[in-house]
C-alpha cells in the first residue's frame, strides 16, 4: 500500500503545486474540490483538466467535487455575492471583501471526515494536505498556522482513530514564489510540462466568460509577481498580453510598497532610500559608530554590512571596505551632478544606499562604500 494523501484541490496554483509535490513524494492522492458558488467556478474545470493531463502521463489521481453551492452561494463576501471583486494589492485591507465566512473550517471539516473514512477503508494512515501559505495570512485568518493547529486539535478530540490522520501544511511558511519553484522541481522529477500544468489553473477571482484572467484582482497580482520573480511568463490566459499584465502588477506592487515605506520610514530615511537623496556629511548616526554587530537595509532588513567591514574614513558618512558575502549589493553607473560615480542599491528592495569609490584601504581591496546612515539599521550581535 502506497502512502495516502487527501488534498484540498481548488484548481489554483498552490493546491496544484501541492498535488505535484505529493505525487513526487510517492503518495496516492485523493483530491477534493468545492463548489461553493464562487464566481471563479472555472477553477474546478481547470482542476479536472490537470487531473486528465496527469492520467495521460501515467499519474492516477482520484478527484471529486463537493457541491456546497446551494447554501454557500448565500454567504456574504465578494466571491459569492453580487458585491464587486476588489482590485489592487493582495495585502491591502480592501481584499478582506474576498473572505468567505468560515470557509476553511467548513472545507477542513468535510476533508477530515473523508480522511478518517479513507483511513478506515484502506486500513492505513492518511495525511490531509492543504496548500495554504504566508501570502494568505494577512487577509485570511483561516489560513494562519495557529488556526489549523487548534482546528486539528478539536477534530482529534472529537473523533476516534484520529491518530491515523495527520495535517500536512508544507507551504505554510512559504509564498507563491517558493511554491512555483517547488512545482518546477516536481515537474522535472515527474517528467511533466510546467506550462501545460499552469495553463490549466485559475487564480483570478475575476475571469471573463471564456475563463481568461483579468490580471487585476489581488490574487492575480500575487500570482503575476511570483511568475516574474522566477523569471517565467505565466502560461495562463489573460485578457491582455503578458507585458501589460506584468507592468500593471509591478506598478500595483510599487504603489503598495511606497505606502508601506512612507508609514515605516522617517522623512530623511524615505528621501535617501527611495529618492536617492544624500544626508548631510557628519550628521548620520552611524558615521562614528563602531559597535560590534551588523548593518541592515532600513527598508527591508536585508543584511548589508558587518562591523568588521567598517572603518573611519573621515569623509563624513559611514564607510565600509567590503559588503557581507550574501548582500549582493547592486552597482549602477550614476552620472548625476556632472560626475561619474557608482551608485549602490539594496538587491532585495532597490533602496538607494550611497556610492562606492576606489579610495578605500588597499589591504581590504581598495574600495570605499560611502553609505548614508539613514539607509541603515544597526543590530548588535
Ligand atoms: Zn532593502
Amino acid at each position: 500500500m502506497s502512502k495516502v494523501a487527501i488534498l484540498a484541490f481548488s484548481g489554483g496554483m498552490d493546491s496544484t503545486s501541492l498535488l505535484l509535490k505529493l505525487l513526487r513524494e510517492g503518495y496516492q492522492v485523493y483530491t477534493i474540490g468545492f463548489n461553493y458558488g464562487q464566481k471563479h467556478i472555472i477553477e474546478l474545470t481547470r482542476a479536472q483538466m490537470n487531473i486528465d493531463y496527469l492520467a495521460i502521463q501515467g499519474y492516477q489521481v482520484y478527484n471529486q467535487t463537493v457541491d456546497l453551492s446551494s447554501l454557500m452561494s448565500t454567504f456574504s463576501g465578494a466571491l459569492t455575492s453580487t458585491e464587486s471583486i476588489p482590485k489592487g494589492h493582495y495585502e491591502e485591507n480592501q481584499m478582506k471583501a474576498t473572505v468567505v465566512p468560515n470557509r476553511n473550517a467548513i472545507f477542513s471539516s468535510i476533508i477530515y471526515g473523508y480522511a478518517l473514512s479513507m483511513s478506515k477503508k484502506l486500513n492505513t494512515d492518511v495525511i490531509i494536505s492543504l496548500g495554504v501559505h504566508s501570502g494568505d495570512h494577512a487577509i485570511y485568518p483561516d489560513c494562519r498556522p495557529e488556526f489549523y493547529r487548534i482546528l486539528n486539535e478539536a477534530f482529534a478530540l472529537g473523533n476516534w482513530d484520529s491518530d491515523n490522520v495527520t495535517l500536512d501544511l508544507p507551504y505554510i511558511d512559504g509564498d507563491k514564489t517558493t511554491i512555483l519553484l517547488d512545482a518546477i522541481e516536481s515537474c522535472k522529477v515527474l517528467g511533466l510540462e510546467f506550462d501545460t500544468i499552469f495553463a490549466n489553473t485559475n487564480t483570478s477571482y475575476e475571469p471573463d466568460e471564456t475563463g481568461r484572467s483579468s490580471g487585476r484582482t489581488g490574487s492575480d497580482i500575487e500570482r503575476i509577481l511570483a511568475f516574474n520573480a522566477i523569471g517565467r511568463k505565466d502560461p495562463v490566459e489573460y485578457q491582455s498580453n503578458w507585458d501589460d499584465v506584468l507592468s500593471h502588477a509591478l506598478s500595483v506592487e510599487a504603489e503598495y510598497m511606497d505606502k508601506i515605506y512612507r508609514e515605516k520610514l522617517t522623512e530623511l530615511q524615505y528621501q535617501v532610500t527611495r529618492n536617492s537623496a544624500t544626508e548631510r556629511a557628519f550628521t548620520g548616526i552611524y558615521d562614528k559608530h563602531f559597535v560590534v554587530g551588523n548593518y541592515y537595509c532600513v527598508c527591508c532588513n536585508h543584511l548589508l554590512f558587518s562591523s568588521q567591514h567598517k572603518y573611519n574614513s573621515g569623509c563624513g558618512w559611514p564607510a565600509f571596505h567590503n559588503e557581507d558575502a550574501d548582500a549582493k549589493i547592486v552597482r549602477i553607473a550614476d552620472t548625476s551632478y556632472g560626475m561619474v560615480r557608482i551608485e549602490v542599491k539594496c538587491s532585495k528592495c532597490d533602496a538607494h544606499l550611497g556610492h562606492v569609490f576606489e579610495d578605500g584601504p588597499k589591504e581590504f581591496g581598495g574600495e570605499r562604500y560611502c553609505i548614508n546612515s539613514a539607509a541603515l539599521i544597526f543590530g548588535e550581535d
